[in-house]
């Protein structure tokens, strides 16, 4: 099965703009950038919407490219309300490009002149119509590739999320191979560094984070005339057949590792300790590449009293008192994040207590799969990090960066 081994993300607002309309979303195995247009900020607004609409997951059912288009819908219907409610934003819109990596190779669902490409074998290829005017004039044959790079009305675009109440959203799956690398970018990209040298750089850099910043550097280089934005993700195929699931393993599938699923529950310090973190983290605006609102913290569970009941009624008591704790450490545990592994054995952030919750319920849930298999850090490494400590968000997030990095010591 395939996984993505690793991934690169940076939006830059170039050398002429004076903000960034550009927006990414960056959660493996799901990538999106949303180039936004409309004046007084609203296409900051309509990016940030297109984007966020990615944050609470995939729907369940349908397939991978029903899924991501029915975000994409979902979205348009949000940005076009919210248009339609602030006359200062009305008519405004954003491009969406979005992709998923699942079993059946890398799904897309796209609208407007942000753009995905596949390199392979050293190859670099397009994978998305653009849906702007000389798009659809080279298509028809009326211009060459290169005369719309020189077009006056380049782009201008004929599909945008948040512009009409409905929205037609291509999508379509592109088969997927070990060594793929997928770049979804915005026209701030392409406009100024032409497709053959955006090959070039790609396949010259020693690695992502290298290429991706080469691009950028390269669009600024060429006059930076708008925001630029670029996600890089490689492809890698891993042994194991069993499908992706929501859910994460149990203890007897993490193999050597030390696993704290169904452990005892975490004290109430360190879930208030979580939370104070949590909160500090909210309150000092995150310097993040992706503009996106933090969600507020949801207050720390009321502790459940003891009480004295009569002996006539101690299992209503203890259902009471069970029900008051599940209640109050599910409210907790949506503020709180751990560190461990998914059924395929990558070091996994998942949101929530890292122990299951009276009647089987679980109170966790993944949240970001990174590509680094445990198996690859040493044991230590792995004692001391997948310890399903409870973590603010952003702790959780910069440790897994980090790892996919490499650039954690000791
Ligand atoms: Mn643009």
């Amino acid at each position: 099965m395939l996984r993505v081994a690793e991934h690169f993300e940076k939006t830059d607002t170039g050398r002429q703009r004076r903000a960034n309309e550009d927006s990414l979303f960056a959660r493996a195995p799901v990538f999106a950038v949303a180039d936004g247009m409309g004046g007084a900020q609203a296409g900051e607004v309509a990016s940030r919407l297109a984007v966020e609409a990615f944050e609470p997951g995939l729907p369940a059912a349908g397939t991978p490219e029903d899924r991501l288009a029915e975000v994409a819908r979902a979205a348009n219907q949000r940005i076009h309300e919210v248009a339609a409610d602030d006359a200062a934003r009305t008519g405004m819109g954003t491009t969406l490009t979005a992709a998923y990596v699942g079993d059946a190779g890398v799904s897309l669902a796209h609208v407007g002149d942000s753009r995905a490409y596949r390199l392979r074998d050293g190859v670099l290829e397009q994978l998305t119509n653009d849906h702007s005017l000389v798009g659809e004039l080279v298509r028809r044959g009326k211009l060459t590739a290169e005369e719309a790079e020189e077009h006056p009305q380049k782009s201008v675009i004929t599909r945008a999320l948040g512009v009409e109440a409905w929205v037609d959203v291509d999508t379509f799956t592109a088969p997927a191979r070990d060594g793929d690398v997928y770049l979804l970018c915005s026209d701030g990209l392409t406009s100024m560094v032409g497709e053959a040298r955006v090959g070039e750089l790609l396949r010259s850099a020693p690695d992502l984070a290298a290429a991706g910043r080469a691009l950028i550097d390269e669009a600024n280089a060429e006059g930076g005339r708008d925001n630029i934005t670029v996600i890089l993700f490689r492809l890698e195929e891993i042994e194991g057949t069993a499908p992706a699931t929501a859910e994460p393993p149990p203890a007897a599938a993490t193999g050597d590792q030390p696993t704290a699923l169904g452990q005892s529950a975490p004290s109430q310090a360190d879930v208030r300790a979580a939370l104070h973190r949590q909160q500090a983290e909210a309150a000092a605006a995150p310097a993040a590449v992706t503009p996106r609102s933090p969600r507020p913290p949801r207050p720390a569970p009321a502790p459940a009293k003891r009480r004295r009941w009569r002996r006539v009624v101690p299992a209503l008591a203890t259902i009471a008192v069970v029900g008051l704790v599940a209640v109050g450490a599910w409210m907790a545990s949506r503020a709180v994040y751990f560190v461990g592994t998914d059924a395929q054995g990558f070091v996994t952030v998942y949101r929530g207590l890292p122990y299951d919750g009276p009647f089987g319920a679980e109170l966790y849930e993944q949240y970001y799969v990174s590509g680094v298999p445990a198996a690859d850090l040493s044991a230590a490494r792995r004692k001391k990090l997948l310890d399903h400590q409870l973590r603010s968000r952003g702790d959780a997030a910069d440790l897994v960066r980090k790892i996919e990095r490499g650039q954690l010591d000791g």
